[in-house]
């Protein structure tokens, strides 16, 4: 009789509650095997330069190949990895692939571009990512300034003591430090003059509905004021259309991400690229 219960227990459970859990374990346990699979690939976007059409930078975006779902994007699997700690061996993948990546664009004609790569807060907290940045700029001779870390606002908002001594120490490596997705957080400005900022990201949620929007033209018009006169470099994601490209270049934003130029690629197709003079 026991054991009956038991198998109705099993059975009253199973198909609501747990069939999430269970899809997610399955989905932990092939992101773990993704990393030594192979399944793992960086996309990368130009950032142009709107004054002279120039490639001045890229964007690594990662992506996972699986065998048999095709092509999965981030916002699939980080958020996952961010919750189990996985994300801090994704990361260091990440941040030695795309050094090695510069190297080899550097050596084939892009001999100034820097790139950019995404951290999650649990990858500063985990506390080895300074060493993770320092060991893969030796190990791929990354001029200083070449790599940029983009962080999220909610990165500055909370641990603070630790993520100051991670900012701080990857800047004095040579690392270029972004806000990445500019003002669609906290946004308490306090921040910005805390920590070592080099760029800020201009979320493409300000881009999309220029020049029609006069809300969003005018928090563009004070972002790009208000960065310029921290001597931030300001970088507009999201840039889609002409009238976008000609709303940003009239105002100085100094560099432009977005569909209207290319999307993420694979790197052997962005080796094939030109400037766009
Ligand atoms: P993000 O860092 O803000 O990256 C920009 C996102 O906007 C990318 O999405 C990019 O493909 C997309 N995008 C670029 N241009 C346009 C455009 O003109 N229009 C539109 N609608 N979208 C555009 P993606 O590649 O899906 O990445 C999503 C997010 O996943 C990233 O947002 C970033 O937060 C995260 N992510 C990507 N790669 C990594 C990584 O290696 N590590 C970590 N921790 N996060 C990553
Ligand atoms: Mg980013
Ligand atoms: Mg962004
Ligand atoms: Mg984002």
């Amino acid at each position: 009789l026991a054991k009956e219960d038991g198998r109705n227990g099993f059975r009253f459970f199973r198909p609501n509650m747990n069939r999430a859990a269970e899809e997610r374990l399955v989905l932990e346990a092939w992101l773990r095997k993704a990393l030594e699979k192979e399944e793992l690939t960086l996309y990368y976007q130009p950032i142009i330069e709107p004054k002279t059409g120039h490639i001045a930078g890229a964007e690594a975006l990662i992506r996972w190949l699986h065998p048999e779902k095709g092509l999965i994007p981030p916002d699939k699997f980080i958020p996952l990895a961010e919750e189990t700690g996985l994300i801090v061996s994704i990361g260091q993948w990440v941040i030695e692939t795309a050094c090695q990546a510069l190297k080899e664009l550097h050596a084939s004609g892009f001999d100034d571009l820097y790139i950019a790569v995404n951290v999650s807060p649990q990858q500063i907290w985990s506390q080895t990512l300074v060493d993770v940045v320092k060991n893969a700029l030796v190990q791929y001779d990354v001029p200083k300034g070449s790599l940029v870390i983009e962080v999220t606002e909610s990165v500055c908002m909370a641990e603070t003591e630790t993520t100051l001594t991670a900012l701080k120490a990857m800047s004095d490596l040579g690392v270029r430090l972004a806000v990445d997705d500019f003002g669609t957080g906290f946004s308490s400005l306090n921040y910005l003059k805390r920590y070592p900022f080099n760029i800020l990201k201009i979320d493409r949620a300000f881009i999309s509905d220029l020049p029609e929007s006069n809300d969003d033209a005018a928090l563009v018009n004070a972002m790009l004021a208000m960065g310029h006169s921290l001597g931030l470099s300001i970088v507009a994601e999201g840039v889609e259309t002409e009238e976008h490209v000609a709303f940003l270049e009239e105002r100085d934003c100094d560099l432009l991400q977005g569909y209207y130029f290319n999307p993420p690629m694979e790197k052997e197709k962005f080796l094939k690229l030109k400037d766009y003079t």
